[in-house]
């Protein structure tokens, strides 16, 4: 993703979008075109980790994530499956070393 990424960059907020936050939660920002399809609005709101920022809404019920949230997570659930990897790798060591094993 780019710099210009409107999702990545916190966005700046006037006074007045500040306040209309604080009261309902999000605030709209702008919109965003996607190919030929309708603009989708952008919302500003508060992520308790990353502070202010801004997400497309998601789903049937409109639900803003965090896009600094969700990359952390993506990052988590890659390095789980290296771990889990690890595991497996460990596990396989084991059964080979068993087989070496040379009963008298
Ligand atoms: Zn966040």
């Amino acid at each position: 993703m780019s710099n210009s990424d409107p999702l990545i960059i916190p966005p700046k907020l006037k006074l007045s979008q500040k306040i209309y936050l604080k009261i309902f939660g999000r605030c709209k920002i702008g919109s965003v075109k996607e190919g030929w399809k309708d603009k989708i609005p952008l919302f500003a709101f508060y992520c308790n980790k990353h502070g202010i920022m801004s997400s497309l809404p998601l789903g049937s019920n409109n639900m803003l994530i965090c896009p600094s949230c969700l990359e952390e997570r993506k990052i988590s659930e890659e390095l789980a499956e290296l771990e889990i990897q690890q595991i497996i790798d460990d596990e396989e060591l084991i059964h080979s070393q068993q087989n070496n094993i040379i009963y008298v």
